[in-house]
């Protein structure tokens, strides 16, 4: 059994490649499965938190992930349960947007995650699911320092694999000073057709230049399918609308592969951990990033 909380950042500085749709989804699985799952939402674009709880949300601003930065206060005064069973979320705002340049510069900026993470309830949680800004943006960053493991989204098309070596590139730099434990889970390939010549193409060399370079690749693809902005439309995760379609069950199986990789990994990061570097550390390296 892996040690409480599993945190995991879902990230990939290109738009629309499917975190948001990946986070939802994967923690509603997760969640059917019997694990308690937190959600934060560190993209101010809120996407996340309109899916699992409706627009309204966005006005409760005192609940917020802005807020708990803003304040300096712990998850436990800033969470929200969602209308899902076993599914609590940490909400965003546009607010966050302004709050990027004020942090600019504080050593605290790479940590505001794993601070609001500092107490008894975040420990209660089995699954803490992170969303993030298509940048690489100080929440990103904090999201990253703050995470056992991460995941990359992406379509198997030439930009998206293009950009992969880049995103990893960014990863690592984060990882190897502020992080030298995070666990790579693997890439998702998202809005998959298989009867499209590109997709399969690309697909291959998606899985091949994984081999190559020691990059692990989910077994499952993610089908495209139009049910999931139908879904968002309503509200719902994919798996609360059409549980049994084939992107559903798809994020289903990568739910249960995680349960495996996050259990097995972290008992080989236990034997082999390495000092994270300082925060103020971390601030001469970031302007490189
Ligand atoms: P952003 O970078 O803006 O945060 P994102 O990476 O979080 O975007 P999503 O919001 O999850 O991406 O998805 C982008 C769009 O693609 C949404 O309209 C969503 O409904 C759609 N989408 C996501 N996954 C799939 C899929 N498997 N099949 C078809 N459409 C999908
Ligand atoms: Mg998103």
């Amino acid at each position: 059994m892996a040690a409480k909380p599993e945190i995991i950042t879902i990230a990939n500085q290109k738009g629309g490649v499917g975190k948001t749709t990946t986070v939802a989804n994967l923690a509603a699985s997760l969640a059917d499965k019997g694990k308690l799952i937190l959600v934060i939402d560190c993209d101010y674009q809120a996407n996340v938190t309109s899916l699992l709880c409706g627009d309204q949300q966005l006005k409760h601003k005192e609940k917020s992930f802005t807020h708990a930065i803003k304040h300096d206060l712990t998850v436990d005064k800033v969470v929200v349960p969602t209308p899902f069973k076993n599914i609590d979320l940490v909400a965003s705002n546009r607010e966050l947007d302004d709050l990027r340049e004020q942090l600019a510069g504080q050593p605290n900026q790479f940590r505001l995650v794993d601070l609001m993470l500092d107490c008894k309830q975040a420990r209660n949680y089995d699954y803490i699911l992170i969303d993030t800004h298509p940048s690489l943006d100080c929440f990103f960053q904090s999201a990253i320092a703050a995470s056992k493991h991460y995941i990359i989204p992406l379509f198997p098309e030439a930009d998206s694999s293009r950009g992969l070596a880049h995103q990893l590139q960014a990863v690592n730099k984060v990882k190897r000073y502020l992080n030298p434990n995070l666990n790579f889970l693997g890439c998702v390939i998202t809005k998959y057709d298989r009867y499209n010549a590109t997709h399969q193409k690309f697909e291959t060399l998606i899985r091949h230049f994984g081999k190559e370079n020691d990059i692990p690749v989910f077994k499952a693809n993610i089908p495209s399918s139009h049910s999931i902005a139908a879904a968002a439309a309503h509200n719902l995760p994919l798996y609360h609308y059409k549980r049994e379609s084939p992107a559903s069950l798809a994020y289903a199986k990568i739910a249960k592969e995680i349960m495996n990789l996050a259990a097995a990994q972290d008992g080989g990061r236990k034997k082999n951990s390495v000092r994270k570097k300082s925060s103020r550390e971390f601030l001469e390296i970031a302007a490189e990033l």
